[in-house]
């Protein structure tokens, strides 16, 4: 109904544009050289206005961008060539979704499902509140911050799957690699990780 009612705006600049994204920010943004590295299909570099969009997104509940972002994402598994049989997300916790009003990384799966065609599975559960990866001061409190805060969910049908893993940044992977980790270790036969922006 909001998006009827509200013009729709750049996710970017917050200039109202029809596609979401507009030329100046289409042009000047500052896109992955290459989407897919190996490690994390994204489009696009954590920095200057892709980290003030995605924090409006993730934190100020600006979620009109769920759907930019994920036509944005869905380009960069594509060109990763990466086949999945169902798409799932990094959960964020109870308590979080609750204040939120909703788990950013779901809404993103949600989109970028629709566009690869796949199907959106909850495959994980968030077992303890995490503090915020950017807080972290190195790659190895990152790690112990999420070591054990997730867990496979009883009822995933996970084995023999090729699963797409979505989250919204990838900043050292921990979180990308904790979760990929586990869902290989319930037997998936293959994880590849998307997120809308990457450290580098
Ligand atoms: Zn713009």
């Amino acid at each position: 109904m909001l998006n009827l009612l509200l013009p729709k705006r750049c996710a970017f600049c917050r200039r109202p544009h029809p596609d979401g994204l507009c030329e100046t920010c289409r042009d000047e943004l500052p896109w992955r050289i290459k989407p897919y590295d190996g490690i994390v299909a994204a489009p696009l570099l954590y920095r200057g206005a892709v980290r003030s969009a995605l924090h409006r997104y993730k934190f100020r509940g600006v979620w009109g961008g769920a759907e930019i972002f994920g036509e944005l994402m869905a380009a960069a598994v594509r060109s990763a060539g990466a086949e999945a049989d169902i798409i799932t997300w990094v959960p964020c916790s109870f308590a979080r979704r609750w204040t939120r009003g909703y788990d950013q990384a779901r809404k993103l799966a949600q989109s970028v499902g629709k566009r690869l065609c796949l199907p959106l599975e909850r495959t994980l559960r968030k077992i303890r509140h995490t503090r915020s990866q950017t807080k972290m001061p190195d790659s190895e409190a990152r790690r112990a911050n999420v070591r054990g805060a997730f867990g496979v969910r009883a009822d995933a049908v996970i084995a023999g799957r090729r699963i797409l893993l979505i989250d919204d940044i990838h900043t050292t992977g921990a979180t990308l690699d904790e979760c990929k980790r586990l869902l290989l270790g319930a037997g998936a036969a293959s994880v590849v990780c998307c997120a809308v922006a990457a450290r580098r």
